[in-house]
C-alpha cells in the first residue's frame, strides 16, 4: 500500500481525448453531451474518496441518461487502454507514476490500470483518472468488479489514503521446519477505526499475508536464526530473534559475543513478533535483523 500523487490529468481532458476520434455522428453527439456528467462524477468521487465514503457513490447504468455502460467501457478499452489510441498517452502517464511497483500490494510489478470502482458498475468513472490506479495483474484480479457496500469495504486508495507513516504490518518468525514468517496487520492506536478496518480488509482481500509469507520463505534459507543466551525458544520475550548469515554463526567472534547457537528449525518459538515495514519482503527481513539491539554488530545488513 503505497501512496501516489493524484494523476496530473483532469476527467474532462481525458474524456475529450478518448472520444476525439469517434466518427459516428450520433454516438459522438451523445458522448460530447455527457461531458458535464463525467466531470460531475469525477468531482463527486474526489469528495467521497477524501471522506472515505466511496461506498456512497450512486451506481447508474446510464451516463447523462443516454450513454450506456457498454459504450463507456468501450471508450476506455478501445480509446484509452489500447496502443495508438488518443487516450493512451494518459493511460501511460498514470501507469508510469507508480514507477513500476504495484501500490496495492507494494511488491509486484505494475502491469495494468485498475478501476478502483469498477467501470461495469460505475460507467461515468470509466476513464476518470482518479479512479484509475496502477496495479499488478494479481491485485487487479483479486479486486475483480467488487462493489463496496459499506465504508469498511472500500479498499485502500493510493491517491487518497496514506498508511506509510505508521507501522501497521508485523511479522513473526515461526521456528518450524521449514522456518517461515507470518505477517499480520496491527493498526496503530492513532488510526481511526474505519481506516484500520479498511486496511485489514484490503490486506485480507488481496491475500497479502500469503504473498509476503511465500516471498519471505524464499529468502529465509539464506539465514540462520539465532537466539541470545537469555532468550529461550518457547518463552515469550520482548527481544526479536537474530537473523544471521551462516558464515557469521560459525565465526569465533560470535561465540565470544555470547550469542546462542542456531535454533533448530524443528523448535517452536513464541513471543518474538517484530514490527516491519510493508515495502518489500527483503525489507521486512532487514527490519527483523535490525530490530534486535542485543548484538547489532553481529547482524547481517
Ligand atoms: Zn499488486
Amino acid at each position: 500500500m503505497l501512496k501516489l500523487d493524484h494523476p496530473a490529468y483532469s476527467a474532462e481532458d481525458t474524456f475529450a481525448a478518448c472520444i476525439s476520434r469517434v466518427r459516428a455522428p450520433a454516438l459522438k453527439a451523445r458522448l460530447v453531451s455527457a461531458t458535464q456528467s463525467i466531470i460531475d462524477a469525477s468531482d463527486a468521487y474526489e469528495i467521497a474518496a477524501e471522506a472515505q465514503k466511496l461506498d456512497q457513490i450512486v451506481r447508474d447504468p446510464l451516463v447523462n441518461g443516454t450513454v450506456t455502460t457498454a459504450e463507456m467501457e468501450a471508450v476506455y478499452t478501445d480509446r484509452m487502454a489500447q496502443q495508438n489510441t488518443p487516450g493512451r498517452p494518459i493511460y501511460d502517464g498514470i501507469f508510469a507514476a507508480a514507477k513500476g511497483r504495484c501500490p496495492l500490494c507494494a511488491h509486484r510489478a505494475v502491469t495494468t490500470l485498475d478501476h478502483h470502482l469498477p467501470k461495469t458498475h460505475y460507467p461515468a468513472l470509466a476513464v476518470a483518472p482518479l479512479n484509475l490506479v496502477p496495479s499488478c495483474s494479481d491485485c487487479n484480479k483479486a479486486k475483480l468488479a467488487r462493489v463496496p457496500h459499506s465504508p469498511e469495504d472500500v479498499s485502500i486508495h493510493p491517491y487518497f489514503d496514506d498508511v506509510d507513516g505508521e507501522r501497521w504490518l508485523f511479522a513473526e518468525v515461526l521456528a518450524v521446519a521449514p522456518a517461515s514468517i507470518r505477517f499480520r496487520v496491527e493498526p496503530p492506536a492513532v488510526w481511526e477505526a474505519l481506516l484500520a478496518e479498511r486496511v485489514r480488509r484490503h490486506f485480507r482481500g488481496l491475500n497479502l499475508s500469503a504473498l509476503y509469507g511465500s516471498e519471505a520463505a524464499e529468502e529465509l534459507p539464506t539465514f540462520d536464526i539465532c537466539w541470545p543466551p537469555y532468550m529461550q525458544p518457547g518463552r515469550p520475550t520482548k527481544c526479536a530473534p537474530i537473523l544471521k548469515s551462516t558464515r557469521k554463526v560459525a565465526s569465533q567472534d560470535d561465540s565470544t559475543a555470547g550469542v546462542g547457537p542456531p535454533m533448530k528449525l524443528g523448535q517452536r518459538a513464541t513471543g518474538s513478533a517484530t514490527a516491519v515495514s510493508q515495502r518489500s519482503v527483503s525489507e521486512p527481513l532487514r527490519a527483523l535483523s535490525q530490530a534486535c539491539s542485543c548484538r547489532p554488530t553481529n547482524l547481517r545488513h
